[in-house]
């Protein structure tokens, strides 16, 4: 076995892994799509626009596709067309701009549980908190579909509506059933890691005529033409060159998603059968982005604890990323929501970390940041310096 860099082995990366790197479709392709629009004078919100929410709304086979111009936009004003009013129910084990949503909205976040194994919301939990709540926002973490059918059932029954924040989830299916056509609303981010790429963006995917309605006034100040505005809107209107670096990034998504399949299996073969070390689990039938490869560590199994991990993997000179931790309900702008409530999530975003994985990065790149998790927890007997 190697010596990890920490204990002064040489370098797995002397250069450096980075964590990420977006795939940017060929800028000629690009201006060659963007030119018709530009050459009318037509910078934003036309025919790119609406060709790329066309051929999403047929991919996800929903009736209504708006595009924005992000995700956290996007989840604005889903909440903004429900006309939620009271706590919205949402995990904490996820990224700031979902609770972020809400709270622009006024809207008072309670947060709940994720499970342990899978990093998704706790359906026990946020059937436990859903009493008096305006809405329930479901996230699919790491771009991993959080069992959407049985999150449906339990607004349902609960009668409140559902969101689904899907920002790193384009392109992932739970069976037969693409991401995008669950709950009332499920909101897909293009930002540069995601698997789609607009550059910045968001996508805002419903069935519900009246959400598509609002939505669709909603980022263009809620003007609908006549400049007496219907509701407090916002300026979330997507450019025409957004659009055209998205419908590039089409081209090339699955094939994308292919390779980063690809890689999250090599990674599983050659992390698996550590001990003390969880893949994010998946459930049977469901196919992940692979956005993120996240790992949890048991300091008991494994030898030493995540922190320690992302210390000896950067001496190897790969990036990782401690997502999300803290967890929102402990960062500074929710103050009023903190809570030693959490447990299981504290518990989650202090022991997971994220591995590099992108269509850029190579089998032999994964065998080696393989073999740099496997030869670190040698440091556990490193002697204080
Ligand atoms: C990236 C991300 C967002 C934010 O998306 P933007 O398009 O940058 O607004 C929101 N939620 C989750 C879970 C994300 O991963």
């Amino acid at each position: 076995m190697r010596t990890p860099a920490v204990l002064g082995g040489s370098p797995a990366f002397p250069d450096g892994l980075q964590f990420a790197r977006p795939t940017s479709p060929p800028l000629n392709r690009v201006m060659a799509r963007l030119a018709p629009s530009h050459d009318r004078g037509i910078l934003t919100n036309g025919p790119l626009v609406r060709e790329l929410e066309e051929r999403i709304a047929r991919r996800l086979g929903c009736r209504h596709v708006v595009a924005v111009s992000s995700c956290t936009a996007g989840l604005m004003l889903a909440f903004r067309a429900l006309g939620a009013s009271g706590p919205v129910v949402l995990p904490s084990f996820t990224f700031a701009a979902s609770a972020h949503a809400v709270a622009w909205n006024g809207l008072e976040p309670r947060f709940v549980e994720c499970d342990r194994l899978t990093f998704q919301l706790d359906l026990v939990d946020a059937a436990r908190h859903l009493g008096g709540a305006a809405a329930l926002l479901a996230v699919h973490v790491f771009g991993a579909p959080c069992a959407p059918a049985k999150t449906e059932a339990l607004a349902l029954e609960a009668g409140v509506p559902l969101v689904f924040d899907g920002a790193a989830a384009m392109g992932a299916r739970t069976g037969d059933r693409p991401v995008g056509g669950f709950g009332d609303v499920e909101v897909f981010s293009l930002s540069p890691t995601k698997p789609l790429i607009a550059g910045e963006g968001g996508l805002v995917a419903t069935n519900r005529d009246d959400i598509d309605h609002m939505v669709r006034i909603g980022r263009d100040y809620a003007n609908p033409g006549d400049y007496d505005t219907r509701f407090v809107g916002l300026n979330a209107r997507m450019s025409e060159f957004h659009a055209a670096v998205a419908l590039e990034s089409l081209e090339t998504l699955d094939d994308q998603l292919a390779v980063r399949a690809l890689l999250a299996s090599r990674y599983r073969d050659g992390l698996a059968s550590v001990p003390g070390l969880h893949l994010q689990q998946i459930e049977p039938g469901d196919v992940p982005t692979w956005k993120d490869l996240t790992v949890s560590v048991d300091p008991e199994g494994f030898g030493i604890t995540r922190d320690q991990l992302v210390e000896a993997l950067g001496a190897d000179g790969i990036d990782t990323r401690s997502y999300f931790d803290p967890p929102v309900h402990r960062h500074r702008a929710y103050t009023s929501c903190a809570t030693d409530r959490l447990p299981a999530t504290d518990a989650t975003a202090s022991s997971v970390v994220s591995l590099p994985i992108y269509p850029g990065l190579s089998l032999r790149d994964v065998d080696k940041v393989v073999a740099a998790v496997r030869a670190a927890p040698a440091m556990a007997g490193r002697r204080p310096i």
